[in-house]
């Protein structure tokens, strides 16, 4: 938290060619605790005093660039900021006639690719697979069930951090059923809830979930790793699953992956989420805190469980 601070924005001027955006909500996500560190990684990290730059929508209130009018809706990568200018190239225009403006950053932004192609490109989930998604309750993990289900998965388990979650998993959020990874008896609560067979295993935690996952997995079931949480803060890192060995007699597949490297899908993707939001097959969740300075404590709270589907900022006008 301390490493934190919060500025006086002044409002940017207007360049040739380019927009100026007053922030409407910004996006927070675990990747950007990895970009907090100068550790090798996939992502180059944050300098030291930087704005912490991520996925953000607002709207036009200057623009020197007739294809993108003032007042249009607008997602940007600037992040945690109020205001955000620049060349008009780095705005996309999104039609928030139907859809939410939060939806371009949950369902049909950086969670939801993820979901669609985690589900159908890595873990390439058949008619009738069992599919089990840890983080169940979180932007990915909410999306990736329902994905999951709109792919012919036969049913869905999620795993959450409390009791409130794990009842939205299976109220609203279309998972056949859900435990609390917390109460214990982990392989006992997925071999349960999973009906003793797992197909499709999408990983956002790593840790316990993962080893008990590969104990859960039937014969040629398939492994989406996605994210590890779990290990985000840990300084030194714990030993990897014990049972690592059973991807051999079980035939296995296990494959990471990241979404930025499938950009040749963002169409397929949007068409299909768009459809199911629009007919109501997939439902969303999201957590929004107001106030730009609220931002740093939300943030930590993601690592405790402090948000429901998607975290969001509202930055206040
Ligand atoms: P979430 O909305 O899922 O928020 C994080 C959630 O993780 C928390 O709410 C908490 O829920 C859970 N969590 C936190 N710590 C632990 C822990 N130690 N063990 C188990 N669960 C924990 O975040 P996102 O949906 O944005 O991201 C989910 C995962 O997907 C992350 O690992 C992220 O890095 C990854 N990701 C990967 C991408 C890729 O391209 N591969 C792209 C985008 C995201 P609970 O209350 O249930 O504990």
């Amino acid at each position: 938290m301390d490493c934190f601070e919060v500025v006086p924005q002044p409002v940017p001027e207007l360049v040739t060619g380019g927009v100026v955006v007053r922030n409407e909500f910004f996006s927070l996500d675990p990747y950007m605790r990895g970009r907090m560190s100068d550790a090798r990684s996939y992502a180059a990290p944050y300098e030291l005093g930087e704005i912490m730059h991520g996925d953000a929508v607002g709207r036009v209130v200057a623009s020197g660039d007739p294809a993108i009018p003032v007042w249009a809706s607008v997602v940007h990568s600037d992040g945690w900021r109020a205001w955000s200018a620049g060349p008009a190239a780095r705005y996309r225009v999104v039609d928030t006639a139907k859809l939410s403006p939060t939806a371009y950053l949950g369902p049909l932004g950086l969670p939801g690719f993820t979901a669609y192609v985690g589900m159908k490109h890595i873990a390439r989930v058949r008619e009738g697979d069992v599919v089990f998604v840890s983080a169940a309750a979180g932007a990915v993990g909410s999306l990736a069930g329902q994905v999951a289900r709109q792919l012919g998965a036969g049913r869905v388990v999620g795993s959450a951090g409390s009791a409130a979650k794990v009842a939205l998993l299976t109220s609203e959020l279309g998972f056949d059923a859900a435990f609390n990874y917390k109460d214990g008896n982990l392989a006992g609560q997925l071999r349960a809830a999973a009906n003793g067979r797992v197909d499709v295993y999408f990983d956002n935690v790593g840790g316990e979930q993962l080893e008990v996952a590969i104990g859960a997995m039937a014969r040629f079931g398939r492994i989406a790793l996605c994210g590890m949480i779990s290990v985000y803060n840990e300084t030194v890192l714990p030993p990897g699953p014990a049972n690592i060995g059973m991807l051999i007699g079980k035939r296995l597949a296990m494959r990471g992956f990241l979404v930025t490297d499938h950009e040749n899908l963002r169409q397929e993707f949007e068409r299909a989420m768009a459809g199911w939001l629009a007919d109501g097959s997939v439902r969303t969740a999201e957590t929004v805190v107001t106030g730009v300075e609220h931002a740093p404590q939300a943030f930590t709270d993601l690592f405790t469980g402090g948000n429901t589907g998607k975290l969001l900022v509202r930055v206040e006008a």
